[in-house]
């Protein structure tokens, strides 16, 4: 059902729950299109409030019975639940309700998925599961009972006894509803153990569909790193005698942290060297561990309300950064970070959907699931690790778990501990979850008789409501070298709590080059005015890895913007220092494909706005080929070497070292076939025996317009494995020409194997045309009216997924003024379809008021 005027929720409205539940009972039976739930619920008046109002929140279930105290229960029902006369006493609730597992697309609740059950509650899920107060407030033990005729029946906690077709499972740590969780299916285990530090044995499960089998080992060994890291890292042990995770092919997030059962998009944790690249890898290693982590920054203390939500992402993110770091090399995580924040995150925070770490309203909370949340609150989190320094900051978490363990939990109480452990005074650093937006970081220096002064401006533009911003506290890393190369002061912490602030460093023999923000000690945008030959030389000597890597990548920024607004050359200097830095073998293979990737378009554009440049995607396009088709030339007599010599001959392993040896070998390929049409790519395609270089192989193949042949040799292999395809049809629209992109997608869809109620295969194919900024934006608007068809269809099968994809159009203000009426036109189009989601009818109000 459409509202016609879809409710707002703020934070400032918050009220404490009228009832609270120390007792759930649930029994499932199951079947597909009339799934009954039976819920026993023991509701106690809240002590902390007078209210003794009766909500339960309820959406699209069917009514059967209602009892209070084994009496008919009488309930109102509105569009939202229900309400009651309730007693002002304890009393127990009793439900029966009816709903359509098979026909929930929306992939919220209890929704099926080939054949198999599963939930996905976060965040306002179980409300179409049964009558409940779904808010995370409530906590309360779980018991659960599942009846169906399928092999195996899951849910949340410990086993309790199953028989030929039911199972009993008791959780008996209080959770929030949206940590529920139920799977029922014919499932697969890869199983495992792993023991506690004080000595607890813990039965490891990793569920898959037949014929998964082979894709589980790596995510297994990743749980158990996890569990040990969590142990070693932050004093934290897992508290079940079993912890399950589950592969589901549908679903609308990467993971989820469901309490003792974690289920996870089968993208997010199926992984084999045949099927899978590097990258996949990582990422399926990270996944693991933030979900693994969220057991005690999410579950055991979990969020009050859902404008709290980075108090678990932000700092879950954080500590799954802190994981990848330690199994893999941290410079290089530092730069993926970053590289990540810039092209999602900062984006946000300069278009029309910037807002608080910390949301202050919302119409439909789904909306908040993103990179501000997530990727800035872990950034707020990494900078008061480096304001309060390592010791404190995990004396502060100690204090965390002991105090909050438990509880519902606000940004306020999180502040109030680090305040506690460490005696600062962070009022002025909280703006960081209050305040949106990215803040400019301008620096000047001076050099006066033996000091060196370092003057530093801060500002922050405005963003949708909030016009007027104040001074943030901004850690800021400093470095200074000298003129030979050598460090004559190492890296020092400034503090900047002012508006405008001056910081002096005295008794230097010669003017120094200061290496500033190292290790991006915050997300700021930094403008110095500096020229190349000192980035080249930032290039050459910085002795921190982070900002090495930023010194080329300000030159290869500067040489493309200069191509495109002057139509100037590539510069031969910046080729010599690129050059130099592939070749430099002192260097991590890893770091140095990093530094030889070219800023994206997406960033490019972002930084000619900025500078106050109306971007034009074709003319980006044109200079990010030209330049690359320059470096190429540049190397031409390095490549062939470059590339051997970090072709990994030893059998396949994903770990850091091979992994940085094969980026750099197939950034050293991709340059190549921009110079031999393709044939080492075709060798390399033919040979391959993993998915890392069999992909790269493959879209250095299309790139040199010669990759018909190995697109239908892969689809012939290939056609059979739901995540593989996933990749071939998102490279062929991410890689087609710009003219081309938008067709290429249309063909895509009307295949048989393109299915809208994945979403793994939808973002496979839209979330890659908005990943080809020139095919996307490309002036005859074919991309923008495709996108916008294809919302509109979705829309009514997934909202979720449909609302988080309008983003494709969150930077159109950016654009010249055909762009922003072509756009404007679509989004005009989307937001007149009758019964537009309350998902989607969010997302582009917002967009449009920009
Ligand atoms: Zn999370």
């Amino acid at each position: 059902m459409k509202d016609a005027a879809p409710q707002t929720f703020y934070l400032s409205d918050y009220t404490p729950p009228a009832f609270l539940i120390d007792e759930v009972s649930l029994t499932f039976r199951l079947a597909p299109e009339a799934t009954r739930v039976i819920s026993r619920i023991h509701f106690v008046p809240n002590p902390d409030t007078t209210d003794r109002s009766f909500f339960l929140h309820g959406e699209q279930l069917k009514l059967i019975s209602a009892k209070i105290d084994g009496h008919d229960a009488n309930p109102t029902l509105t569009p939202h639940g229900l309400t009651a006369e309730v007693p002002d006493h304890e009393f127990t609730w009793e439900a029966e309700v009816e709903i359509s597992p098979a026909t929930n697309t929306a992939l919220e609740g209890l929704y099926m998925s080939n054949g198999m059950y599963c939930t996905q509650c976060e965040a306002e899920g179980f409300r179409k599961i049964t009558y409940y107060p779904d808010r995370p407030d409530v906590m309360a033990p779980f018991h659960v009972r599942i009846e169906g005729d399928l092999p195996v029946l899951l849910s949340n906690g410990n086993p309790v006894d199953q028989g030929e077709g039911w199972a009993e499972w008791s959780d008996p740590w209080p959770k929030p509803a949206y940590l529920f969780a139920l799977v029922a299916g014919d499932l697969r285990a890869t199983s495992g153990t792993f023991t506690t530090r004080s000595g607890n044995e813990v039965a490891l499960n990793l569920w898959v569909r037949p014929g998964d089998e082979g894709k589980t080992e790596f995510g297994l060994q990743a749980l158990k790193d996890s569990m040990k890291w969590d142990e070693d890292v932050y004093g934290r042990e897992y508290d079940l005698d079993l912890f399950n995770i589950v592969a589901v092919h549908d679903f609308n997030m990467g993971a989820m942290e469901n309490k003792g059962l974690n289920i996870f998009n089968s993208s997010a944790v199926l992984a084999s060297p045949e099927t899978s690249t590097d990258a996949n890898f990582e990422r399926i290693e990270g996944i693991i561990a933030h979900e693994y982590f969220h057991n005690w920054t999410g579950n055991r203390i979990t969020c009050r309300d859902w404008f709290q939500l980075c108090l678990k992402e932000g700092l879950t993110v954080f500590r799954d950064q802190q994981f990848t770091s330690d199994m893999r090399s941290e410079p290089v995580k530092r730069i993926s970070d970053v590289l990540m924040l810039r092209a999602r995150q900062f984006r946000e925070d300069a278009g029309p959907l910037a807002h608080n770490v910390r949301p202050e309203s919302y119409q439909e909370i789904n909306n908040f699931y993103t990179a501000t949340v997530y990727e800035k609150g872990a950034e707020v989190i990494g900078m008061l690790y480096r304001l309060v320094g390592e010791t404190d900051y995990y004396r502060a978490l100690d204090m965390y778990f002991q105090r909050h363990d438990g509880q519902a939990c606000t940004i306020e109480d999180w502040i109030a501990v680090f305040e506690d452990a460490t005696g600062r005074d962070l009022t002025q650093f909280k703006r960081w979850y209050t305040q949106a937006g990215t803040p400019h970081l301008t620096v000047t220096e001076e050099w006066v008789n033996g000091t060196y002064n370092l003057y530093f401006k801060q500002e922050t533009k405005p963003t949708p409501g909030q016009p007027d911003k104040q001074p943030l506290v901004i850690p800021i890393a400093v470095g200074l070298l000298a003129h030979d190369g050598s460090e004559i002061v190492p890296t020092t912490l400034l503090e900047m709590t002012e508006a405008e602030q001056t910081f002096s460093f005295d008794g230097l023999t010669e003017r120094p080059i200061p290496s500033i923000l190292r290790e991006f000690s915050a997300p700021v945008v930094l403008h110095r005015d500096t020229n190349n030959q000192e980035r080249a030389f930032l290039l050459a000597h910085d002795t921190d890895p982070f900002n090495k890597w930023e010194a080329g990548r300000a030159l290869a920024k500067d040489v493309l913007v200069r191509m495109i607004t002057k139509g100037t050359k590539p510069d031969t200097g910046f080729l010599d220092a690129l050059r130099q830095m592939a070749l430099d073998d002192t260097q991590d293979p890893a770091f140095r494909a990093l530094a030889m990737a070219l800023p994206s378009q997406d960033d490019i554009a972002q930084t000619l706005y900025a500078s106050g440049v109306t971007p034009d995607p074709m003319a980006i396009y044109g200079a990010v080929k030209t330049l690359s088709r320059a470096i190429a030339e540049h190397m031409k007599d390095d490549l062939p070497a470059l590339l051997a010599a970090n072709t990994v001959t030893e059998p396949y392993l994903p770990n850091a070292e091979q992994s940085g040896k094969r980026a750099l070998a197939n950034t050293a390929l991709s340059l190549l076939s921009k110079l031999d049409n393709g044939a080492a790519a075709q060798a390399q395609y033919d040979a391959a025996d993993n998915m890392t270089q069999q992909l790269s192989a493959l879209s250095c193949l299309i790139r040199a317009g010669a990759g018909a042949d190995a697109l239908a040799k892969f689809e012939q292999q290939w056609h059979g494995d739901r995540l593989v395809m996933d990749k071939w049809f998102g490279l062929q629209v991410m890689l087609a020409e710009p003219e081309d992109a938008a067709q290429v997608a249309q063909t895509l869809t009307e295949r048989a194997d393109f299915d809208m109620k994945n979403p793994n295969r939808f973002r496979a194919v839209f979330g890659a045309l908005a990943g080809n900024p020139a095919g996307f934006h490309h002036p005859s608007g074919d991309g923008y009216r495709t996108m916008a068809d294809w919302l509109i269809k979705l829309d009514t099968v997934n909202p979720q997924t449909t609302a988080r994809m309008c983003s494709a159009f969150d930077t159109w203000k950016r654009y010249d003024a055909d762009r922003q009426a072509m756009i404007r036109d679509q989004l005009e189009r989307i937001a007149a379809k009758p019964d537009l989601s309350r998902d989607v009818t969010e997302m582009v109000e917002r967009i449009m008021a920009a």
